[in-house]
């Protein structure tokens, strides 16, 4: 048998900054100690530069629904009017979390593939000025489809409604300015550009969004901001928290510092670029051709194939685990992710795997088409007259 290195390569998890994952071994430190109040005030003080924010950043320990929830359940009263827009899996998310939680929610829907126009939601809150908050994927991870989130949060802005974007993988994937556009609740998770394992969500809480949060009566416990954002004030969490992931996390932020989010940014908007022309030059369709987010790409499986097969082939033959459609999108497509610790290197890889699983599976396709258009990208774009400066 060949050595087959296992490569994660899915839109969350992503792969791993391995100093973060190296820090992560550091783990025996009590959380009611200085040693983690100096940690936790580095990683709230990082993580709001970062996201280039004025406003409070919170970390909570769940995944990034649990801020999505927490988003609702503390801004919000039952029965108060929300308009949320869905294209995908994850707006299918927020609609079931605005329904569990009884808001009154307006559904805006795109078909998947596409997305919610922002002039949509500036009609829709014309037609209902009583609306208390607009919801939104600035990724659909799903389907690979972004959302005008700039032009969405004027619309909100001229109203008393405030505006909550699912940024899990529209953060450092796409250039997203927290306070100049006005985006009151602006929701992140620690498994995608962020680099380091699942188990962390984090959001940034407007001025707005705290003096709504006032009067919100719906019932919360566990995801308590107004706590949280007390005992952060300290230097401490409300709960215990993932001391583990908090040391990564801090690793990880001095890493996309040191890069700059512009960067990382860029980074993945130029491999989401190259990927987008390497499917097309081989024949391959692309799921979301008129709104791509940078995050990932999601492709069609040539006719009559099963993306399925794609995927399992990926595994089988490389070691490589790529992500299949999800829902009724299962076997219909397959996902290539660009999104946090991601090169050009890895995307060499992906595109000629990709081409021999297809040539191995009759589908016709030249061999080295598709990588060449990475490496074309590669060569015409910046980078590499950014090398050229340096040598
Ligand atoms: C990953 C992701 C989430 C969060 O999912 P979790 O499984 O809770 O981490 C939410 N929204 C989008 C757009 C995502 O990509």
């Amino acid at each position: 048998m060949h050595i087959k290195k296992q490569r994660l390569l899915t839109p969350g998890p992503t792969p791993l900054y391995p100093k973060a994952l190296h820090a992560m071994m550091d783990a025996d430190i009590h959380h009611r100690t200085e040693d983690f109040r100096n940690l936790y005030r580095t990683v709230l003080a990082d993580l709001k530069e970062v996201l280039g924010t004025q406003n409070d950043v919170l970390v909570l320990v769940s995944s990034g629904t649990g801020a999505m929830e927490a988003s609702v359940s503390n801004c919000f009263s039952p029965g108060d009017r929300a308009i949320v827009c869905t294209a995908g899996k994850f707006g299918e998310r927020w609609v079931e979390i605005a329904k569990a939680f009884g808001l009154n929610a307006l559904v805006l829907e795109a078909p998947y593939g596409q997305a919610v126009a922002a002039e949509t939601v500036a009609k829709a809150l014309d037609a209902n000025p009583d609306t208390k908050g607009v919801f939104v994927q600035a990724s659909e991870t799903s389907t690979g489809a972004a959302h005008d989130i700039r032009s969405m949060a004027a619309a909100v802005k001229k109203t008393d409604g405030i505006f909550i974007v699912d940024a899990i993988t529209g953060l450092g994937t796409m250039p997203i300015d927290i306070d100049g556009w006005g985006i009151d609740i602006c929701i992140g998770g620690s498994q995608k550009a962020f680099m380091i394992p699942p188990g962390l969500a984090f959001l940034s809480v407007s001025e707005n969004a705290w003096n709504k949060m006032d009067a919100a009566k719906l019932p919360r416990y566990y995801f308590n901001l107004k706590k949280e954002k007390k005992n952060a004030a300290s230097g401490e969490s409300a709960w215990t928290p993932n001391t583990a992931l908090m040391l990564g996390f801090a690793e990880a932020l001095k890493f996309i510092k040191q890069l700059g989010m512009a960067k990382l940014v860029d980074n993945a908007q130029q491999l989401a670029h190259a990927t987008r022309e390497a499917c097309k030059a081989v024949g391959l369709e692309l799921f979301a051709p008129d709104n791509p987010a940078s995050s990932v790409t999601a492709v069609k499986a040539p006719q009559g194939m099963d993306s399925g097969i794609i995927v399992k082939e990926f595994r089988n033959r490389f070691g490589s685990i790529i992500a299949n459609g999800q829902g009724s999108m299962k076997g219909q497509i397959f996902r290539i992710a660009h999104l946090g610790y991601f090169d050009f290197p890895d995307l060499f890889g992906v595109i000629a795997e990709l081409e021999l699983i297809l040539h191995a599976n009759g589908v016709p396709v030249r061999l080295g088409s598709g990588v060449a258009a990475v490496q074309r990208v590669y060569a015409e774009r910046a980078i590499v007259k950014e090398a050229t400066v340096k040598v």
